[in-house]
């Protein structure tokens, strides 16, 4: 087991960005940079004990810097869509940046993708972390309170990375984080996910309408392309999916009083037989079959990213909470402490 760090790149003003290499018993490798929290390289065995880089990103700092669709990267302050861009909170009126159409998207123009972290490493017996803390400050992208970040990353010696999120504020602010990694079990570079096999533990699914926006009706999963209750390729029904999934799904046995990670879904990549577990304390997942990549953007690989060549599994509160006063509150308050895991482990089938 072992994390070293080494120097990624530099920002705009001069400060220096660095890339933590996190390498459990296995010799399974996660490879994690302070800027924007990415996880560049995540290296993953196949059922022969070959490594594959299951993760869609770049090598270097710089192309970071370009626009992406936030490979990788830790997302607040809020995670998806908030619609028309605003909303009301304890009689305040809050205007947010306007990033997707009329609509703001994962945390806005610098969300927590594209700031740099303070990052320290930890070392236990079974799991090297790394700790990156952020302090995004009253009004930053339009969003009220001081709001103090921590996330834990750590590669267990049970091929886990785990995801500890832990957030507190001095005035009431909407709070919804995620990690938005592009998964490809083949290896990234390697194809369209298509013929992966999903399966969410999710009875019901959250409708969107026009750009996105949940609608607030949560329906059964049942006779519906968004059935997953059993595996089932990504590419089956995707078809009579407009555009592709990306849409959210209420994982079973969450509430609000219980701090408690329930398995979220399963992924195998059948040739190589790599499977991804997803658990969560969050009350949704969020599947995303990367429907936006279209070819312009080149990997690590130096293979471009098709559309579908990776998935994104998000674990958080529903899109557009605070505009939904049916979905469960994501408004912390001073003296309450945010708290959030999900575990992405990996094994092989
Ligand atoms: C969203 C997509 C969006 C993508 C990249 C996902 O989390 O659900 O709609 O295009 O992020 O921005």
């Amino acid at each position: 087991m072992s994390i070293t760090k080494s120097v990624f790149g530099e920002t705009a003003d001069g400060r220096t960005v660095h890339l933590y290499t996190l390498t459990n018993a296995n010799n399974m490798v996660a490879k994690i940079t302070d800027f924007g929290g990415i996880v560049t390289h995540l290296l993953a065995p196949d059922k022969n004990g070959r490594f594959a880089d299951v993760v869609l990103g770049f090598d270097s700092f710089e192309k970071y810097l370009e626009p992406h669709p936030y490979f990788g990267a830790l997302i607040g302050r809020v995670c998806n869509r908030i619609a028309g861009s605003q909303f009301t909170l304890e009689g305040g009126s809050y205007k947010l940046a306007a990033n997707d159409g009329k609509n703001h998207l994962h945390g806005g123009l610098m969300g927590f993708d594209k700031v740099l972290w303070d990052a320290a490493v930890f070392e236990t017996s079974d799991r090297v972390s790394l700790r990156l803390s952020y302090l995004s400050k009253d009004g930053e992208e339009g969003y009220p309170g001081n709001l103090s970040v921590m996330v834990f990353y750590s590669l267990t010696d049970e091929n886990e990375l785990v995801i500890d999120y832990t957030a507190s504020t001095d005035k009431p602010t909407p709070v919804n984080l995620t990690q938005h990694n592009y998964f490809n079990l083949k290896g990234e570079g390697s194809g369209d996910i298509l013929d992966h096999v999903i399966s969410i533990a999710a009875n019901r699914y959250l409708i969107s309408g026009e750009g996105l926006i949940p609608t607030g009706e949560i329906v059964k999963v049942e006779n519906t392309p968004m059935d997953f209750t059993t595996p089932t390729a990504a590419g089956q029904r995707i078809h009579q999916v407009d555009g592709g999934y990306d849409h959210d799904f209420q994982v079973r046995g969450w509430s609000k009083r219980l701090f408690k990670l329930r398995p979220a879904a399963v992924v195998t990549e059948p040739v190589s037989g790599r499977v991804m577990e997803v658990l969560t304390t969050e009350p949704a997942i969020h599947l995303y079959t990367g429907n936006f990549l279209d070819g312009t953007i080149t990997g690590k690989s130096g293979r471009p990213y098709e559309k579908q060549s990776g998935f994104c599994l998000e674990t958080q509160h529903y899109p557009d909470s605070p505009n939904i006063p049916l979905f469960p509150s994501i408004i912390l308050k001073p003296g309450q402490s945010y708290r959030h895991t999900t575990i992405h482990r990996f094994t092989v089938s």
